[in-house]
């Protein structure tokens, strides 16, 4: 893309009213724009590293067979009461609003009811399970505080699978699979070492859940971690954690964390609530055993833009950086720009050639702030030797790298994952 066809100006300053690292540097990059608190629009910029993090985990989830489906943001109330849970005494969230009939409509908080309510009409022998699905989906929560940027929105994009067995024992394979799907999609995220699966309450069925937890300063949780980051431990749950793993509490040291997943197993209580039921070879009929999996995709760009940035602005790996090259010139180049700019187009790179008419600072400056893997510099004076200046943003020196080796070099220098 040129950056012409660009709109986005970047800014120097952070908007006085937002608090959070994470939406002023997206702000200032022109990665996102602020509606009101805790509501945020993605740009071009933005979309593309939504877009990636999403392929990276639709591929993780495709991998261990769950299908891409898409339900609505309108739901039923009915769907929700069959839980209890329409009542905003149970849930606090809720955002509501009627049909011009007076008719009460929820936008959605979660789709698991509503997942269990359309798989009803599908799913009703053994011979049809098991079943995983997935979906992006926006979510709508009346948070009550909203100040960490995009890692705490009223309106954000989750992902949600669920899946459904006729056995605890298959349920129970699956998650341990969710578990390794969710741990590839950390490490091909840039942030695998950083993650670590914890115990968290609110499992229904079992003890405890398992959260995804990202060690972040902007983080609003506290994890207890041992020396060897062999176990983590939510803090809520941490007496009753370490009494059950049979370690020591005083072994386990706080750190600052982001919840930036939740999976959780329900046993048969939703399903036998919600009259989900399947028909078994002997032809009894039994309640499903059900499962949820999340992982916040608009927190974990807010969470990476936090952990990856320094001073000069983000910080994206090539697997997720909405281009992979910041293509500058100095002087009087354009024409050579255009072509290496086409050639690296059809070599599968994706650039953001900046052909404006501004001093090149000014495009070092942006190349900078929007966290762009590499950086290629064209001048009358590198072509005078055959080359083009290479620069990675996360580092301080540029190389000159001969024309004919280019595209060898990016091999090398932007591998994916
Ligand atoms: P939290 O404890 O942070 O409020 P939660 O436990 O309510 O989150 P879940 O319902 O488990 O969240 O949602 C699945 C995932 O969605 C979470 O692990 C988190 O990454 C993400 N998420 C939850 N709430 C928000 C939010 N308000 N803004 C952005 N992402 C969110
Ligand atoms: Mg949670």
């Amino acid at each position: 893309m040129k950056r012409s066809q660009l709109f986005i100006k970047t800014q120097k300053d952070a908007p006085a009213d937002e608090v959070a690292k994470n939406a002023q540097l997206l702000i200032r990059a022109g990665f996102v724009y602020k509606v009101m608190a805790g509501v945020y629009a993605y740009t071009p910029l933005g979309i593309r590293v939504v877009e990636n993090i999403k392929q990276i985990v639709r591929e993780e989830m495709n991998a261990i067979n769950s299908g891409e489906l898409i339900m609505t943001a309108l739901q039923r109330p009915d769907t929700w009461q069959e839980t209890g849970r329409w009542d905003d005494e149970a849930v606090d969230v809720w955002f509501k609003t009627k049909l011009k009939d007076e008719s009460p409509l929820g936008l959605a908080w979660s789709h698991e009811e509503a997942i269990v309510e359309m798989m009803k009409q599908h799913v009703s022998s053994y011979k049809d399970l098991p079943q995983s699905v997935y979906q992006f989906q926006t979510k709508f929560r009346n948070e009550l505080r909203s100040k960490s940027g995009i890692m705490r929105g009223r309106e954000f994009v989750m992902k949600d699978m669920y899946s459904v067995h006729t056995t605890s024992d298959d349920c129970d394979t699956y998650y341990d699979a969710a578990i390794e799907a969710y741990k590839r999609v950390f490490d091909r995220l840039g942030i695998g070492d950083k993650t670590f699966v914890t115990f968290a309450s609110g499992g229904a069925f079992t003890k405890f859940s398992h959260e995804f937890q990202t060690i972040c300063d902007a983080g609003e949780d506290t994890l207890y971690v041992n020396a060897d980051q062999t176990v983590a431990v939510n803090e809520e749950v941490l007496d009753d954690a370490t009494k059950e793993l049979g370690i020591d509490k005083t072994e386990l040291k706080p750190v600052t964390s982001a919840e930036v997943g939740n999976i959780f197993k329900f046993g048969t209580e939703k399903s036998e609530k919600m009259d989900f039921m399947y028909t078994d070879k002997d032809g009894s009929r039994k309640p499903l055993y059900l499962a949820s999996y999340g992982i916040g995709i608009t927190r974990v760009m807010g969470v990476i833009a936090e952990m990856m940035s320094d001073d000069k602005g983000l910080v994206w790996t090539p697997s997720i950086a909405p281009f992979q090259v910041y293509l500058a010139t100095i002087g009087d180049v354009d024409e050579q720009a255009q072509n290496l700019y086409e050639s690296l187009q059809q070599a599968g790179v994706s650039v953001l050639y900046d052909d404006r008419d501004v001093r090149p600072g000014d495009k070092f400056a942006d190349a900078d702030l929007m966290g762009i893997p590499l950086r290629i510099v064209l001048s009358p004076k590198t072509l005078d030797k055959d080359s083009v200046e290479f620069k990675l943003r996360t580092q301080s020196e540029a190389e000159m790298v001969k024309t004919s080796d280019i595209n060898h070099k990016l091999v090398e220098i932007l591998k994916k994952d």
